[in-house]
Formats: C-alpha cells, sequence, structure tokens
C-alpha cells in the first residue's frame, strides 16, 4: 500500500509542529520538523564560526553536517554529527540567523533531499514552509497553517520565556517578522500557500480543536482520495 504523505506549512510560531506532532502520535505516523533541520545547520555554521554571509563557505560545510532523527512517542530527538541538540537549536540566536542560512540554495538542496528521503515508504506528518509546494507536491493532505501576530507572538514570548530566555515581547515580534518576510521573499522555494492546501486559523483554536480539524480532514481523504 501506498504511503500517506501530511504536509503542514505555514508562518513561524503558527503551532505547526505542535499540531502535526499530535496528528502524528493520533494516527501513529512519523512526524519530521523539517524546521529542526536548518536549525540545526545553523547551529553548526555558528559553532564553526562560519560567516553568516559567506555563502560558499557554508556550503563547503554541508558535507561536514550530518543530522539524524531519533523519533521518540513524547518527544523526537534531532542529532547534529551524533550529538542531540534538540534543545540548542531552539535559541533565539539560531532562530535570529536560521532564515538568511535557510535562504541558500545549497543548503536547501541538500535539506530537500534528505526530507524526501525521510518520506519514503512511511506515513509520514512533516511541517515546515515549502513541504506541500517544493518538498511533497503530490503530498495526500496539505494544510496551510496561520494565526494573527499577536496571538503567535505572545505563543513563542510564553515558550522562550519558560525556557528562561530573557527576551521582550518587541524582540520576538521582530524575530518573527523578519523571519517571515526572508522565507517569503527567498528565490529559492519561498514560503507560500500550495493551491490545493486547506487554510487552518488557529487564532481562536485551542488544541484539541485544532486536532479534531486536521483528523477530520484525514478521514475525509482516506475515504475519498481524489477530494
Ligand atoms: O519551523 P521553524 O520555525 O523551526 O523553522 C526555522 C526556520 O527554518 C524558518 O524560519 C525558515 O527560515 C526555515 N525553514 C525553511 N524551510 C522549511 C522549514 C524551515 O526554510 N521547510
Amino acid at each position: 500500500m501506498k504511503n500517506f504523505v501530511i504536509a503542514i506549512d505555514g508562518f513561524s510560531s503558527c503551532g505547526k509542529s505542535t499540531v502535526a506532532k499530535a496528528l502524528a502520535k493520533n494516527l501513529n505516523y512519523v512526524f519530521i520538523d523539517s524546521g529542526a533541520m536548518y536549525r540545526a545547520v545553523t547551529l553548526y555554521v555558528q559553532q564553526n564560526n562560519i560567516d553568516i554571509n559567506d555563502n560558499d563557505a557554508i556550503t563547503k560545510a554541508l558535507d561536514d553536517i550530518h543530522i539524524d532523527f531519533i523519533p521518540n512517542p513524547e518527544k523526537t530527538q534531532i542529532l547534529l554529527n551524533g550529538i542531540d541538540v534538540s534543545e540548542e537549536i531552539r535559541t533565539m540566536e539560531v532562530s535570529e540567523y536560521v532564515s538568511e542560512v535557510s535562504a541558500i540554495k545549497a543548503v536547501r538542496t541538500a535539506m530537500v533531499k534528505q526530507q524526501q528521503a525521510l518520506g519514503k515508504k512511511r506515513n509520514i506528518v512533516m511541517d515546515g514552509r515549502d513541504i506541500g509546494t517544493t518538498v511533497f507536491p503530490n503530498a495526500d493532505l496539505k494544510i496551510f497553517m496561520t494565526a494573527s501576530p499577536q496571538v503567535r507572538a505572545e505563543r513563542r514570548f510564553a515558550e522562550l520565556s519558560a525556557k528562561g530566555e530573557v527576551l521582550t515581547m518587541e524582540e520576538v515580534k521582530e524575530n518573527l517578522s523578519h523571519r517571515d518576510h526572508i522565507d517569503s521573499t527567498r528565490a529559492e522555494s519561498p514560503l507560500r500557500q500550495a493551491d490545493d492546501a486547506i487554510v487552518l486559523d488557529n487564532s481562536e483554536l485551542n488544541q484539541e480543536e485544532q486536532l479534531k480539524f486536521v483528523i477530520d480532514l484525514v478521514k475525509q481523504k482516506i475515504e475519498m482520495p481524489q477530494a
């Protein structure tokens, strides 16, 4: 039987990973956070003092970057050259430059190739910016998530504060709009809604309601694959 691929794209801090994770758990699919891969590349660049503006050096470094996922029921771990960096990639320091690194063509080519390999032969839920448009243009279900900028900033601020990061709401807002701008305007597979994606605006929805929304869509797709 063919594997089922669910693509979830959208702006930064829309709650894509939360929905994707819950959906994967509910369906017993594998969850893959594609943003974590771009974050791991950025972390490597920072750890090795590579100039963020030096595309050639970053492209060269890709040969030395090996990313692995260890799916756990509760939390997927991400390994950078064998070291668990699941927490480190979530800091503001990484968020500040991840969109610049993600815009580099060679970085995207390498990550997309890995993402496509991960999605072969198994049922997956993958979240990101270009999953429904570039990575899996033939995905069985595509969801495009959005939420109001205020709601997104509040969620992100709460998440970072809970981890002990000291920063202001203004800084969080600036980072989100900076990343959205670069992600949506870059030359290589910019963030955009796929023509056949279904929009989920979760500004006013709790997690349970969001999960129900996507599970209903999956059921419809499984019952009526052409719909
Ligand atoms: O999803 P997350 O916010 O962790 O992604 C971090 C960054 O990685 C995004 O702002 C974007 O620049 C990049 N990204 C991307 N393509 C993806 C997933 C993430 O360019 N499929």
